[in-house]
């Protein structure tokens, strides 16, 4: 017969029941507190979530869920998950995606609200699974891109509107691109007449002509031709955009010599050593334009080489920047200011230190310049400081370069 457990042995064997109670209660605490805490970050996330049956019936949603389709929890679980949107074809077909490929990334829908209004969403989504491993349903969240639309619209409107005022710009352009052809074209006759008249004089009145009239009539001429100069830069600058030439490929070098060569009194005058890199590559443009290019960053190099340099030097080659061939034209002359380097590319601007025997400039080159780089495609910008030298680089349009 079993022994009846003694008094002793009956309240220890109560003890130990107590605890087993008190940890199974501490146990059961633990999990509703981790329950009430994933509860919790699904029902804060800003960002509607919801699981889905494999059936399609919706089985949770969170606060987010709610608000944003306008129905309280108990009348969504159970529905059709497609029902709330705009195209429910469209949301089946994300939903047999999931099903399919495990998961979809930021797949466009619109949900409409009970009251209407329609919000367009992305959704992220994927299959979740049960203990057994089959898939449990779908768990998705969508991420309301009202305002990221709103900046796209505001964008495109933005973009609408410049594109309307470049075209007024341009348009503007081309309108004074032919006043300033027609006006130096007009003014040409006048140069023509001053021209004549003084050639007329010296040859009418030459033997009773002082000294002084002979003086004043060089000024004269000299006058004219600085004007002739200057009508001719700015033809040249009104006919860029307007007539463009042909464009073909050619060797860069060959340019950089040519250039070179029809300066060389200049450079040997100044004794400037003259270093061209060696495998330039072939270039694609308007041949004549981009040798003005060339010849006008070079005598610019010349003419402001500073009287007191010792060892004038100019570099002229390519080199790779932010993946583009930038073709450069370097100097140790006597330098630009920072404040200047905008300036200089505008038309009739000049820095007070030409020198005369390259010409006295009529500070529409660089204008020119610039003008036939952009007609290409590129860009131009310089680097330079006062008393060390200048830089000026190049770009042509990629496919074209
Ligand atoms: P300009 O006919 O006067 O040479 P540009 O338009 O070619 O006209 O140049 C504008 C001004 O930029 C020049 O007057 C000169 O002051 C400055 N400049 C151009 N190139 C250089 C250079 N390589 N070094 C220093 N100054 C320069």
């Amino acid at each position: 017969m079993r022994k009846r457990p003694t008094c002793e042995e009956l309240k220890k064997r109560v003890r130990e029941l107590n605890k087993e109670v008190a940890t199974c209660k501490k146990a059961e605490e633990a999990l509703r507190e981790s329950n009430r805490y994933t509860r919790e970050l699904i029902e804060v996330s800003l960002d509607p979530l919801v699981t889905i049956s494999s059936d399609g019936s919706i089985t949770d949603v969170n606060h987010a869920t709610e608000k944003l389709t306008g129905y309280p929890r108990d009348k969504l679980i159970g529905t059709h998950f497609s029902e709330y949107f705009t195209d429910p074809r469209k949301a089946d077909q994300g939903y047999l995606h999931v099903l399919r490929e495990g998961h979809v990334r930021d797949y466009p829908l619109q949900i409409t609200h009970r009251d209407g209004t329609v919000t367009p969403v992305l959704y992220n989504a994927s299959v979740y699974h049960d203990s057994k491993g089959d898939i449990a349903g779908v768990f998705a969240a969508a991420r309301d891109i009202t305002e990221r639309r709103k900046i796209e619209e505001d964008l495109r409107k933005n973009e609408k509107k410049l594109n309307c005022l470049l075209a007024e710009v341009a348009a503007k352009n081309e309108e004074l691109d032919s006043f300033v052809y027609r006006i130096s074209h007009d003014l040409k006759t006048p140069i023509v007449t001053i021209d004549g008249f003084v050639g007329a004089l010296r040859e009418d009145f030459g033997d009773v002509l002082l000294e002084d009239g002979e003086r004043f009539l060089r000024y004269i001429s000299d006058a004219a031709r600085k004007m002739e100069i200057l009508i001719n830069d700015l033809l040249a600058l009104s006919r860029i955009g307007r007539l463009p030439r042909r464009k073909t490929k050619f060797s860069f070098a060959r340019l950089i010599k040519d250039a070179v060569k029809a300066l060389q009194p200049h450079i040997k005058a100044q004794g400037i050593v003259v270093n061209i890199q060696k495998d330039l590559p072939v270039i694609y443009g308007e041949r004549v334009r981009l040798a003005r290019v060339v010849d006008n960053l070079l005598t610019n190099a010349i003419k402001y080489m500073g009287e007191k340099n010792l060892s004038p030097r100019i570099d002229i080659g390519v080199e790779e920047q932010n993946s583009q061939k930038a073709f450069f034209v370097r100097d140790n002359g006597i330098g630009i200011e920072k404040k200047d380097f905008e300036k200089i590319f505008q038309v009739f601007q000049r820095l007070p230190s030409a020198k005369k025997e390259l010409g006295e400039g009529t500070g529409v080159g660089l204008t020119i310049v610039k003008r036939i780089i952009e007609h290409h495609g590129g860009k131009i910008w310089l680097i330079s400081e006062p008393g060390k030298g200048t830089t000026f680089y190049f770009t042509l349009k990629d496919k074209e370069a």
